[in-house]
């Protein structure tokens, strides 16, 4: 079985359950699994990897994306409209998209997460016009080599029945439901280190009716995989669920099944005081996207009170039509920096936001067997270089990560297998994908 030794790190943040941190350890990496941490490990067959001048970290987590948004980055109609009005500039576009668009755009997507540090991330797919499948991104991530949470989205109240999406880019909820079980049934792995687990995600409360939130649900429970959606995502979601279904989200939610250990809700900007209890007391998720909520003006999502209430909290970079940059890393510092903004200076540190972008996602995403560096977790490691410029003069490695930046991964490591190594990619030929995401954006512009 392969063996990977990496020696010498400044420091190892282990996210163990005592938040250990090591300086001057090894981790040595067998097969998929991590084997050994601590000082001084000897394994002669092992390939070395030196991190010294290096922090070692596991590798984080993406819990929010829509890959195939990379392909509508800074769109002029979209760039300053709020979440609805931003949504029907872009519906025509997405429109548009095919098979092609889908993989290219996924592969972009991947690569700037694992350029990041990302070693785990889901993908949150709702459209599947011009015969696009969800194994259009599946094949991408496994080519890429990251760890996928692929789901299963969909939108079925289009504009004549009430809905935001045109009507040319819902589907019938039959059908929805027979390509999520065909999916779930060809994709999903729930074995433990499981490079692809499906989750079922109708798209939000606003584009799909009651009826199929509730059979998704039980579909869901039925097949054991998890449920994802978007959630309170600002004031206009909320003002649409008191006067459509004359509730508030997290009740909605509630109601048709969409709360517990196999949820996590996108944003959840606009959560109060009980729902935050109702996600608390039972194990609802928590994906945050700070630079998303930014970028569309939502808010200030309460993650301060969502982390002291015992809500499990996660961090997405939401899709590229919203952020629209794809840094995960990048995503941690501005979670620190947005709860300072409503909070104050003590209101998170870079140690939380680290393990908010790393075990936090794990915990998300249900993963027990990933997010910490402990022997017979799975090796999804980032080694990041902090003798560099980004970091130069700091006084605390593990801080700088956070604080400085932003910061490229040098190595990563992903179920034992090498994705980057001295910060390129090597799982496949990037400059030639940045090429085609390019010339089909061009296409698309007319
Ligand atoms: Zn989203």
């Amino acid at each position: 079985m392969t063996e990977i030794l990496i020696k010498h790190a400044d420091a190892i943040v282990t996210m163990d359950g005592a938040r250990s941190e090591l300086s001057g350890a090894d981790v040595l990496i067998r097969g998929g699994q991590i084997a050994a941490v601590g000082p001084g490990i000897t394994a002669p067959d092992a390939r070395q990897v030196t991190a010294t001048g290096c922090v070692v970290t596991p590798g984080l987590v993406n819990t929010h994306h829509h890959l195939y948004q990379t392909l509508t980055r800074a769109v002029p109609g979209g760039q300053d409209a709020l979440l609805f009005g931003w949504l029907k500039t872009l519906y025509p576009i997405w429109q548009r998209f095919g098979p092609d668009e889908m993989f290219v755009s996924a592969q972009v997507g991947l690569a700037e997460l694992a350029l990041s540090g990302c070693s785990m991330t889901s993908d949150h797919l709702y459209l599947y016009p011009n015969g696009v499948r969800l194994e259009d991104s599946i094949d991408a991530a496994a080519e890429l080599g990251l760890r996928f949470h692929p789901t299963r989205g969909a939108m079925s109240i289009g504009e004549s029945r009430g809905g935001l999406p045109p009507d040319s880019l819902v589907e019938a909820e039959a059908a929805i439901l027979e390509d999520m079980i065909r999916v779930v049934d060809a994709f999903h792995d729930a074995r433990d280190g499981a490079m692809c687990r499906v989750g079922l995600a109708p798209c939000s409360p606003f584009s799909v009716s009651r009826e199929l939130m509730r059979d998704t649900a039980l579909l869901a429970r039925d097949k054991g995989v998890m449920l994802h959606t978007h959630l309170a995502e600002n004031d206009e979601d909320i003002a649409y669920s008191l006067s459509k279904f004359g509730v508030r989200p997290g009740q909605y939610a509630e109601d048709l099944g969409w709360t517990g250990p196999d949820v996590w809700h996108a944003h959840c900007v606009k959560l109060d005081r009980q729902e935050i209890d109702l996600f608390a007391r039972t194990g609802t998720g928590v994906a945050h996207c700070p630079c998303s909520n930014c970028r569309l003006g939502s808010g200030i999502a309460p993650v301060r009170q969502m982390r002291d209430r015992g809500v499990k909290v996660g961090l997405g970079v939401d899709g590229s039509a919203s952020n629209d940059a794809g840094n995960l890393i990048a995503e941690a510092r501005q979670t620190m920096l947005l709860q300072r903004v409503a909070l104050g200076a003590d209101a998170m540190g870079a140690r939380e936001a680290l393990e908010i972008a790393t075990l936090g996602g794990a915990q998300v995403l249900g993963r027990a067997d990933c997010g910490s560096i402990e022997v017979g977790k799975r090796a999804d490691i980032a080694i990041w270089d902090v003798s560099g410029i980004e970091a130069a003069g700091h006084w605390d490695a593990v801080a700088a990560l956070i604080f400085c930046g932003p910061m490229k991964v040098k190595h990563l490591f992903v179920e034992g297998r090498q994705v980057v190594a001295d910060g390129q990619l090597i799982t496949v030929d990037l400059p030639a994908v940045v090429k085609r995401q390019n010339r089909l954006a061009q296409s698309l512009r007319g």
